[in-house]
């Protein structure tokens, strides 16, 4: 199934500069600003720069280096918020929703990082 990328979403703007962002770090192909409404002390969204919608696209269709700078960036970000553990950081939690069952809200790939305090369990059970 061809992924239909919609160049008008949120995050295209920001990367068009046609909306703000607050830029935590910025690599060839990748950005990482705060989340606008944030859900821990540290929530960070790093995405890539070319227009993929989740995940399993950006890995069928990225070439090679946009790949590793994005996996590469996610880790740089981590440090940058002081999140890795390596790095006096309390840890993080990264999470990438993808499509309907994934609630995804805005239609680019993106990455949320999270930190700054213990998130609870990751789900909860799903036959609670
Ligand atoms: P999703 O539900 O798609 O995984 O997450 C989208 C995220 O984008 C949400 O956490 C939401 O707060 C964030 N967001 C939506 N609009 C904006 C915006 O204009 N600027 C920033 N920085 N974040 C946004």
């Amino acid at each position: 199934m061809p992924y239909a990328y919609d160049d008008q979403n949120i995050f295209a703007k920001i990367l068009r500069g046609e909306i703000p962002n607050k830029t935590v770090y910025e690599s060839a192909h990748s950005l990482a600003f705060h989340d606008i409404q944030p859900q821990a002390p540290v929530h960070v969204l790093v995405i890539p720069k070319g227009p993929y919608v989740t995940y399993d696209h950006f890995a069928a269709e990225a070439s090679d280096a946009e790949i590793a700078d994005y996996s590469r960036a996610i880790a740089e970000v981590c440090r940058i918020v002081d999140v890795a553990p390596g790095n006096d950081g309390g840890g993080y939690r990264l999470i990438s929703n993808a499509g309907e069952a994934g609630v995804q809200e805005v239609p680019h790939l993106h990455v949320h990082v999270l930190g700054g305090r213990v998130l609870g369990r990751m789900l909860k059970r799903f036959d609670d």
